[in-house]
């Protein structure tokens, strides 16, 4: 069987002790086993970063960038091998997959600009021969915490720009695919990343919470469920920590009646079965205004979803692959069930489904459920699953006011072709992250990625200039040189500017 191991300094590094399966989701079967760290394999990561950061830390960023350089190079170089591995372990099909690392190269090329994105401030004569200025340091050792459902994205959101910035990166990735964190990290060592600047510590909840409560480290980034977002933010906070804690989503696309329906309902089919549901970006609720639109979206979607392939994640004509594990599908089966108990109306149902040769696979088909309101437990939950529910509205205000009194406030997309209705949308709804005619509206690199509400715990977005302002802390100086002459006035008073 193989072993997944840390990688610590360089190198791959085991300790007898608990180990996790990790799971073939086409096949069912245990494919591989990775090691589930203990306290005293967080302090070797942390020993082995304490010594390697200092000298990163005054390396000039020019030369960091360059590191950045060789590491986009050498992704690109390894797409095919990364991309099988990512879906291998996830279950996504291989197109998705690249799109999985193609989404977290783009963060490395983000972080390759850190020369210019770190620069600070200066104010020539504050005051009488007085400067003032201000720089970006590192914080020293900072840390991330990852889901499954993107092992290659989330990990390089984090640690590319925390490592440009000059950190030392301690990635505990989630122990249901982590072979592609330990790979990346491999490559950046391969791309001449100093060794202790980016290690990987496999675990559950007793290496995160080691890594809330560790006194070396600055900052948790976290991305996950609502409810441990929750509590590593303010577990990491009560430590003194920096944390930005991404949580759960149940995200909905708004349909007016105004709205290109074809080009709508290829929008929602992808974004709301692709990679299984299992994105936080997700649109798992639409949301059509009027009852005239219901119908003709419904029609459209039941013809086009019967359309849609389920297959193995190798197969180039599946849409989309099983889901992650065992425990996860019995988990949708199961809202499933409590969707049509609450009185929603099942109208596809993606229960049962087994793909032939392939019988013990975590596959689940499409499933519509139509004609769910408000109160279903089914609709306030996130599902995390190949599962669309229609919400139908009255109005558009009440299509906005769904998204915004909803606990989760990831994502949100509307479907329309009036300027002004959009225009009002995009100001308006309590959401963090919008879509105006676009299903799954994350952020290109180069701006921020963060929900709202019990989606997003913190007050900085992931990557962007939030990523930059979180992973380093600024300085303040306010200077003033001696020119000779008489000494200026002893004040007791607080300087001022009167
Ligand atoms: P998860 O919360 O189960 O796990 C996330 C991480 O937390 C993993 O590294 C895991 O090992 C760790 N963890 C699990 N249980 C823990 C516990 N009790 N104490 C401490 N740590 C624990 O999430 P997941 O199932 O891997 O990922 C899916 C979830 O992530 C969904 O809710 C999805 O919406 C969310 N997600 C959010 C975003 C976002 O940016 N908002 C992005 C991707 C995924």
């Amino acid at each position: 069987m193989r072993l997944i191991s840390h990688f610590i300094d360089g190198v791959a590094v085991s300790e007898p002790g608990r180990l996790g399966d990790v799971f073939a989701p086409t096949t069912g079967e245990v494919q591989a086993q990775v090691e589930l760290a203990e306290v005293s394999m967080l302090e070797r990561a942390v020993a082995s970063a304490r010594a390697a950061q200092p000298e990163w830390a005054a390396t000039n960023p020019q030369r960091r960038a360059r590191v950045m350089f060789a590491f986009k190079s050498l992704i690109e170089a390894h797409m095919d091998e990364l991309a099988e591995l990512l879906a291998s372990e996830h279950g996504k099909v291989v197109s998705d997959a690249r799109g999985d690392i193609q989404r977290g190269l783009e963060v490395v090329e983000f972080a390759c600009g850190v020369p210019h994105l770190m620069k600070g401030e200066y104010t020539e004569g504050a005051g009488p021969g007085i400067d003032v200025y201000s720089l970006r340091q590192p914080l020293g050792i900072a840390a991330g915490i990852t889901p499954f459902n993107f092992p290659a994205m989330i990990p390089l959101w984090m640690s590319s720009v925390a490592i440009a910035c000059g950190n030392a990166f301690i990635l505990k990735p989630s122990e249901r695919d982590p072979s592609v964190p330990v790979r990346l990290a491999e490559l950046a060592i391969e791309a001449g990343l100093p060794k202790g600047i980016l290690n990987v510590v496999h675990g559950d909840k007793v290496i995160v919470d080691a890594i809330c409560d560790h006194k070396d480290i600055k900052a948790v980034s976290f991305v996950g469920s609502s409810d441990i977002a929750n509590y590593v933010y303010q577990r990491a906070a009560a430590a003194g920590k920096r944390a930005q804690c991404m949580g759960g989503a149940k995200n909905h696309g708004i349909v007016l009646p105004d709205a290109d329906l074809d080009q709508t309902v290829a929008d929602i089919l992808g974004a709301a079965y692709g990679s299984a549901g299992e994105r936080c970006m997700a649109l798992p609720v639409v949301v059509p205004v009027g009852e005239q639109t219901a119908n003709a979206l419904r029609e459209r979607l039941v013809a086009e979803i019967e359309k849609l392939k389920v297959g193995i994640s190798t197969d180039p004509d599946a849409h989309y692959g099983p889901v992650v594990t065992a425990q996860h599908k019995a988990r949708i089966e199961g809202y499933i069930q409590l969707a049509i108990d609450e009185g929603s109306e099942l109208v596809i149902d993606g229960r049962g489904f087994a793909l032939q040769g392939y019988e013990e696979g975590y596959f689940l088909a499409p499933t519509l459920l139509d004609r769910v309101t408000p109160e279903m437990k089914s609709y306030q939950e996130e599902i995390f699953g190949p599962v669309l529910q229609i919400v139908r509205a009255n109005s558009f205000d009440e299509a906005i006011g769904l998204a915004s009194k909803h606990q989760y406030g990831n994502g949100v997309a509307l479907f329309t072709r009036n300027g002004d209705a959009a225009r009002q949308f995009a100001a308006t709804v309590e959401v963090g992250m919008v879509g105006i005619n676009v299903p799954i509206p994350v952020p290109v690199a180069y701006h921020s990625f963060g929900g709202w509400k019990r989606s997003g715990f913190g007050d900085m977005d992931q990557y962007g200039m939030d990523g930059i302002r979180f992973y380093t802390r600024t300085k303040k100086v306010t200077q003033r040189w001696p020119s000779g002459g008489s000494v200026v006035d002893q004040s007791f008073v607080i300087p001022t500017m009167k």
